[in-house]
């Protein structure tokens, strides 16, 4: 069983009172109405899926209820580093990158397209 640390609540909490909600630091497009369909269902559908590093978004849910982020791996399930939103990740900020083919054979670095949408005010 994960503990997990709630950095709202302060304390080491069960597993079982959180729920992961997806991919953290999505950054909602300044104007909506300018978008084109492949850029608003981008930013509504398509999400990061990366083998190692990943930052998600978390709730407490039987706790405090609220938000927070979470750097975990998603292979070892080891989770680096909790932080509020709003904060920028700070001990794993170097961790590890893992390279993953795609299937038009180009490659892309899955901490380098985070580091994209932080760039642009994430959450
Ligand atoms: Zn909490």
């Amino acid at each position: 069983m994960l503990h997990i640390w709630c950095p709202w609540c302060g304390e080491h909490r069960e597993e079982e009172e959180f729920h992961p909600k997806g991919q953290a630091h999505i950054v909602r497009p300044a104007d909506p109405d300018a978008c084109s369909d492949e850029e608003w269902g981008d930013y509504l559908f398509f999400r990061d899926n990366p083998r190692g590093i990943h930052r998600e978004l978390w709730v407490h849910a039987a706790g405090c209820r609220k938000f927070f982020n979470v750097v975990r791996h998603t292979v070892s399930y080891q989770i680096l580093e909790t932080y509020r939103i709003g904060e920028q990740p700070k001990a794993s900020a170097g961790a590890e990158v893992v390279t993953l083919p795609r299937r038009d054979d180009s490659e892309i670095e899955t901490v380098a397209s985070d580091e994209r949408r932080q760039a642009g005010g994430g959450v």
